[in-house]
């Protein structure tokens, strides 16, 4: 998700679609490539943007954050969770990783 950051507000102006790298299941567990991220921040940073968060999709799951989730979090990023339903969009929240990644604050989400 790229945007910008006013204070505690960060506001997403666009997203970019990044491949699943995960090579089993990609509905149960996705994974990002260093080089993919590294070209989503460079293209914020050429639209005048940052790049602020990550999302991903839980298929038929409650949008909470996983511990896989928080095992490959960083602190720096928001990381948006949608529930799927059946296939249509259901919910969403946004958490915020600790340092540590050892737990993950539910952050506002206006959407
Ligand atoms: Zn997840």
């Amino acid at each position: 998700m790229l945007g910008t950051i006013d204070g505690d507000t960060k506001n997403v102006s666009e997203s970019i679609a990044l491949e699943n790298a995960f090579a089993g299941a990609q509905a149960q567990r996705y994974e990002l490539r260093p080089e993919d991220l590294l070209a989503a921040d460079k293209a914020a940073r050429d639209r005048g943007m940052d790049l602020i968060g990550i999302y991903h999709s839980h298929p038929d799951c409650d949008a909470y954050f996983s511990t896989t989730d928080l095992k490959n979090s960083c602190p720096w990023y928001s990381f948006i969770v949608l529930s799927i339903q059946k296939g249509d969009f259901h919910h969403a929240n946004s958490w915020l990783p600790n340092v540590d990644q050892t737990a993950a604050e539910k952050e506002e989400l206006v959407y």
